[in-house]
C-alpha cells in the first residue's frame, strides 16, 4: 500500500470512529446551498464558509468554472435536492491563470508527464509519448480573476435548465488571508428574476 493510501486509510478509521450521530443526516442538503469553488488544495470550503456534514452542496473543479458538468451539477442540486441560492468562487493565485489552452495542450503534446513553470514559462521533461487530445480540449483556464466570476455566473443565470429565482453570488477567496470578497458586478449579474 502507498503511504499515502496508509495514511487515507488511518484518517478515515479516526474519523468513523467519531462520526456519532452523522449517520442519520438526510440526502438533500440542510441549509440548502451550493458552492462552486476551485479544486485548490488551500481552498477548505467546509471552513472557509463554516459547514458542517449535511449542509451544502460543494462542486470542485479546476478553477471553479461553470462546465457543462458544473451545471449538471448545480441543476440537480436544485431541481432534485433542493438548494435554493448559489456560489461562484474563484480564488487569487488561482493556477488557472497561469496557462492558456495553448500552452497546456503543446505540453501535453510532448509528453504525458508533469511539467514545471519558472520565470521563462512552462517546461516539459517527459520522455514522451504526449497526445494531440489536449488542443481539442476546452481547458477554461483563467485571465482577470474578476471577469472569470462575472463570466461563470453569467453563463449559469442564463442556462435554460437553471430556475431564474435562484440567486447566484459571486466571490474571490483570498489565499492570502483566508477571506472572501465580493465581485459586485457578478453577484449583481446572478440577481434573480
Ligand atoms: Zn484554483
Amino acid at each position: 500500500m502507498s503511504q499515502i493510501v496508509s495514511e487515507v486509510v488511518a484518517a478515515n478509521a479516526q474519523y468513523a470512529a467519531d462520526f456519532g450521530e452523522k449517520g442519520k443526516l438526510p440526502l438533500p442538503p440542510g441549509r440548502k446551498f451550493a458552492i462552486l469553488t476551485c479544486m485548490d488544495a488551500r481552498l477548505d470550503p467546509a471552513k472557509y464558509a463554516g459547514l458542517a456534514e449535511g449542509d451544502a452542496h460543494v462542486i470542485r473543479n479546476a478553477g471553479g468554472r461553470a462546465s457543462d458538468d458544473a451545471i449538471r451539477s448545480l441543476v440537480i442540486s436544485h431541481k432534485l435536492l433542493g438548494t435554493n441560492e448559489w456560489f461562484v468562487i474563484h480564488h487569487t493565485d488561482c493556477g488557472m491563470q497561469l496557462f492558456d489552452d495553448k500552452i497546456i495542450s503543446g505540453l501535453l503534446e510532448k509528453s504525458l508527464d508533469t511539467a514545471t513553470i519558472d520565470e521563462h514559462g512552462w517546461h516539459d521533461h517527459g520522455a514522451g509519448p504526449g497526445s494531440v487530445h489536449g488542443h481539442y480540449v476546452k481547458w477554461l483556464s483563467i485571465g482577470d480573476l474578476e471577469a472569470s466570476v462575472i463570466e461563470d455566473v453569467q453563463r449559469i443565470r442564463s442556462h435554460p435548465l437553471v430556475a431564474p429565482n435562484i440567486p447566484i453570488y459571486g466571490y474571490v477567496y483570498d489565499v492570502r488571508s483566508g477571506r472572501l470578497i465580493e465581485v459586485p458586478e457578478a453577484t449583481a449579474a446572478g440577481r434573480p428574476a
